[in-house]
């Protein structure tokens, strides 16, 4: 079959690997439907994270091809979505809706989805099969859940964005601006999406954003203090993973309000007395995309949200190269890669 290997930063590859075939008796084999590009695959191809020869990739949407003996719910011909931890969905963490932190857990990335098959671990907790076979069309927002969607959805929830609330949405990336349309469908009154690029402007209006604000740091605190009464935000999503983004996000929350945080962190330290000042919940880290999967797949067959439209280039898979210098040139937000 055909993969993605990042054989150094910025040497992106596609070649021919072996097809993947069933280790455990839990796991599935997929063939791809569609993969896709996530702005996380951008720190090793920048060289921010080291990176040899590693397959990418791990975003994923697909048909059961093969099922290990012990898989119980899970059919050979479900069109099924899993996230990017595979998890049992049984153990007291997975219960408790932390299926990123399940304790048999495997990193899909370790794996690689970029590709044209992939052995799915832990099949009957991971997947969630769609309620039949997905038009076309479905398929990018059935991708965009595996991972963007979900995340994006977990940082409103963890932002506890909500009837009532304002939310402001650090970020203009894809996680950013499917976490102002999961901050609209949460029932939010107002969502405050921070960017500086018209098209992304205009898909976070699309998605539910009441207001942009360009500015960012500092300035950007202050605009949103300027739309809330000088309170800040009740609200508030972090979808970049750097210093100067925490910052804002924590900035920009209110006392007493909440921070969602899903970007990648990366060198992020937050000051000890500012922490203590601002008098704020923060709660984040790798999403469990599971717990949202089944609500989420449903939302989208009944075409009631269309999160899809973030990807904004098409490739074929062994053109994977050039989606990843499309998205580290910020030329496209994400590249959906047809198998
Ligand atoms: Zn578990």
């Amino acid at each position: 079959m055909r993969q993605v290997v990042m054989h150094g930063p910025g040497d992106v590859r596609v070649e021919d690997r072996e097809d993947p075939s069933i280790v455990e008796p839990t796991d599935a084999i997929i063939r791809l439907s569609a993969t896709c590009i996530c702005g996380s695959d951008l720190w090793p191809y920048r060289g921010a994270e080291p990176v040899d020869h590693q397959v990418m990739g791990h975003e994923y949407v697909g048909v059961v091809e093969e099922v290990g003996p012990d898989v119980r719910t899970v059919k050979v011909g479900d069109f099924v979505v899993g996230s990017f931890w595979a998890s049992d969905n049984t153990c007291e963490i997975c219960q408790a809706g932390y299926q990123a932190y399940c304790v048999h857990r495997v990193l899909m990335g370790t794996i690689g989805t970029q590709s044209e098959r992939a052995r799915i671990p832990l099949a009957d907790g991971t997947l969630v099969a769609t309620p039949g076979m997905p038009d076309p069309d479905l398929i990018p927002s059935l991708m965009a859940a595996s991972d963007v969607l979900g995340t994006g959805w977990f940082a409103a929830v963890a932002a506890q964005a909500g009837p009532g609330k304002t939310v402001a949405v650090v970020g203009d990336g894809a996680v950013g601006l499917l976490g102002i349309l999961a901050a609209k469908q949460l029932g939010a009154e107002r969502v405050i999406a921070f960017s500086r690029h018209a098209d992304r402007q205009a898909l976070a209006k699309e998605f539910g954003a009441t207001d942009i604000v360009e500015e960012r740091g500092d300035d950007g605190v202050a605009r949103v203090k300027d739309l809330t009464d000088g309170l800040g935000a009740h609200s508030v999503i972090e979808a970049v993973g750097t210093q100067e983004a925490m910052m804002q996000a924590i900035h920009s929350t209110r006392p007493g309000g909440h921070v969602g945080f899903v970007g990648v962190s990366h060198d992020v330290a937050i000051p000890g007395d500012e922490l203590f000042m601002a008098g704020v919940h923060i709660h984040g880290g790798p999403a469990p995309v599971r717990h949202y999967l089944p609500e989420l797949v449903q939302l989208i067959w009944d075409r009631k949200i269309n999160p899809g439209k973030v990807f904004d280039l098409t490739l074929p898979l062994d053109r994977a190269a050039e989606g990843y210098q499309a998205m580290d040139q910020r030329t496209a937000t994400k590249v959906l890669l047809t198998v």
